[in-house]
């Protein structure tokens, strides 16, 4: 149980609403800014403006899964209001609170480095990313039969990278007949694609190996398709690029050459925002509860 633990609740999207409703369950007392115009109300749950908020209670401040813009913003689809967090806010929390963010930015690092606050980025944990790699790879079944005239089945598909989102891609695919290759750059991780029955390539091979392409689908979150790559590419093949923004690919020329690419972030939060949700409530129900637990045990 989370009894006793303040939360203040920063914006967010309908995943937001999985943690909310998992940690008043809990009996955490929770403090929901830019959340004025959700209609639900949650037992425990107070919706507060972000100046009325007294931070000097909370243990914890969660934000969406982006965290912050570069200029420090929240996304809040549910207020209208910009909700803005500041180094000031943060200094306003006692020393023990923890920030909890899906990913983070430069921005976001720099407050929390300056206000000496721990920021937990709940996306670097594997536990977190594999988990997450479920809706993800839904999401990217649903581009691929929306974008392209063919079935998935006996279609020839690279998978770019054998990273969490790379191996549940590659996998599911080739479980719907797909022909997978999987290019990667580690000894290791092209062994791995062998035992998994599947076509492993170098990606120093890349540019050969794209020829015959219906489907591209990149999560190396570098350039990778370069236009170098794209020019060897058949006109009808689609990129879909699950890396996180800008991508792997270079857009400018894939549009040139009539190549369909499509960047496809947030996957999850939009074709699984419950299951999605209840994904970070999970883990960060389990890690406030460490975190309570700790305090305690020092404050003994
Ligand atoms: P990951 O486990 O770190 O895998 C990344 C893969 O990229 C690894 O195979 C890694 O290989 C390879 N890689 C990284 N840098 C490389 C480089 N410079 N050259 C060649 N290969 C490189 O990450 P993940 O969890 O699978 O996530 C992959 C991307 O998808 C991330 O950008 C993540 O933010 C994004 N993502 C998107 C969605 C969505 O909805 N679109 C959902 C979840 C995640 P090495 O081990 O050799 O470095």
């Amino acid at each position: 149980m989370l009894t006793d633990m303040h939360i203040a609740v920063l914006g967010g999207d309908a995943r937001q609403l999985e943690i909310i409703r998992k940690l008043t369950e809990l009996d955490a007392k929770l403090y929901l800014i830019g959340f004025e115009q959700l209609a639900q109300s949650f037992t425990g749950a107070v919706k507060e403006k972000l100046e009325d908020v007294d931070f000097s209670i909370m243990d914890a401040v969660i934000l969406p899964v982006p965290g912050t813009s570069l200029e420090g913003e929240i996304e809040t689809i549910f207020s209208s209001e910009k909700v803005i967090l500041t180094e000031q806010i943060l200094n306003k929390t006692p020393s023990y609170c923890k920030i909890y963010s899906g990913i983070s930015n430069s921005y976001l690092d720099h407050i929390t480095n300056l206000s000496k606050r721990t920021l937990v980025q709940l996306f670097e944990r594997d536990d977190v990313a594999i988990y997450n790699s479920i809706p993800t790879v839904e999401g990217t079944i649903m581009m691929a039969i929306q974008n392209t005239d063919i079935t998935i089945h006996n279609s020839s598909i690279a998978v770019l990278g054998l990273g969490r989102v790379g191996m549940s891609v590659a996998r599911t695919f080739a479980l719907l007949g797909a022909k997978v290759k999987v290019g990667a750059r580690k000894s290791a991780h092209l062994a791995r694609i062998t035992e998994m029955g599947l076509v492993p390539f170098h990606f120093n091979d890349l540019k050969n190996e794209v020829s015959d392409l219906d489907i591209c689908i990149n999560t190396v979150p570098h350039m990778i398709l370069n236009a170098g790559i794209i020019a060897n590419m058949p006109t009808n093949t689609l990129i879909i690029d699950l890396a996180s923004k800008p991508g792997g690919t270079d857009f400018r020329y894939a549009e040139k050459r009539g190549i369909k690419a499509l960047l496809a972030p947030g996957l999850p939060g939009i074709v699984a925002p419950k299951t999605a949700g209840q994904i970070l409530a999970n883990v960060l129900s389990q890690l406030l509860a460490d975190d309570l637990e700790k305090r305690k045990e020092i404050s003994k």
